[in-house]
């Protein structure tokens, strides 16, 4: 009897190695089809309303030393590197919302504990120094937040990769650009791939390499439904999409 639990308690962790469900990345919240603006902290609240695994939000540094969330390099016609904080607050969302600062970004999120917030550390157009400058931001609000357990970090820029991993040795780091391999990845301590899909299409060994190696591996953008289960039957650990609501739909099946 107690032999066939020990091989029936095997068995089943093994079977949750193997086929451990592909989880779910809200790209700048969840606001394609709700009425919230990208990276605004409604957004965000769409993301956790939906049971997200993670809410992804992009970060970049303001002339003035303060960490802010937009995707692009411009809020509303503001170029944000060479704008200080009270010049992108003359500037609204049409909800109404100001830019978020990345504190006030991470202490909304950390409400609660059931979705990740995934913090997309933007390289700075002018220059490496200030790239680097937002890493070492990054760190230490997340450190002063305590928000450690819940943030994991992603960046195209392979130098601020670096510099997280130096700064926070237990910090889950995870690659963009994808010009790296799993083994490359490994032998510089970062936790995972985050690519594009045409990328794993072009290396279709990639994500079984990784999973070897214990690495983690994220798609981006996601869209389109058979893609997403192309990506769910390799068993890729996260798909980040624009369409969570349709990415639920097809994981609850
Ligand atoms: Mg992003």
């Amino acid at each position: 009897m107690k032999k066939s639990l020990v091989i029936l308690t095997v068995l089943s962790a093994i079977n949750f190695t193997s086929f451990a469900q592909t989880q779910m990345i809200a790209h700048r919240g969840a606001w394609k089809n709700t009425a919230a603006p990208q990276n605004s902290i409604a957004s965000l609240n769409q993301a956790i309303a939906q049971k997200a695994w993670g809410s992804e939000f992009d970060v970049h540094l303001t002339k003035d030393d303060v960490l802010v969330v937009n995707h692009d390099d411009e809020f509303y016609g503001l170029d944000i590197a060479t704008s200080t904080y009270d010049e992108l607050l003359t500037k609204k969302h049409p909800n109404g919302e100001s830019i978020p600062t990345a504190e006030a970004y991470l202490k909304e999120g950390l409400k609660q504990q059931a979705t990740k917030l995934i913090y997309e550390l933007k390289t700075n157009k002018l220059g490496t120094e200030r790239t680097l400058k937002s890493a070492e931001m990054a760190v230490a609000l997340v450190k002063k937040l305590k928000a450690d357990k819940q943030v994991e970090y992603i960046a195209f820029s392979y130098d601020a990769c670096l510099k997280l991993r130096a700064l926070d040795k237990k910090a889950k780091v995870h690659y963009l650009n994808g010009d790296k391999s799993p083994q490359e990845l490994k032998a510089v301590k970062i936790d995972g791939l985050d690519y594009h899909l045409s990328v794993y299409k072009k290396n279709p060994n990639w994500i079984e390499e990784a999973k070897n190696l214990k690495l983690k591996t994220n798609v981006w953008t996601v869209n389109k439904a058979d893609d997403m289960q192309y990506f769910i039957d390799q068993h890729i650990d996260y798909i980040t999409t624009d369409e969570p609501e349709l990415l639920h739909s097809i994981l609850k099946k």
